[in-house]
């Protein structure tokens, strides 16, 4: 299996929409780890704005869920740097 090149993205900067999730309708190549995801598996949209129109690239649940895990800490460190009011 061919391990995803780089670092994890995450959708803040990555997506322009929030990951929708799909079952599989035909055999397509994970977006992220190239990894067949095979018919009628659970696997999630991520919308993404390349040169001026939307794609929605499929990406496998272990792929997903890397993303959401990094989307996470970075919303976490940008929380971090608000010291203003905190309602
Ligand atoms: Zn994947």
């Amino acid at each position: 299996m061919a391990k995803p090149k780089g670092k994890t993205p995450s959708l803040l900067s990555m997506s322009t929409g929030t990951p929708s999730s799909h079952v599989c309708g035909k055999t397509t190549p994970c977006g992220r780890c190239n990894k067949d995801i095979s018919t009628g598996k659970e696997c999630f949209k991520i919308p993404k704005q390349k040169s001026g129109f939307t794609s929605n690239p499929l990406f496998c649940v272990d792929c997903t869920r890397l993303i959401i895990e990094k989307t996470k800490s970075d919303i976490t460190a940008i929380e971090s740097t608000m010291t203003g009011e905190i309602l």
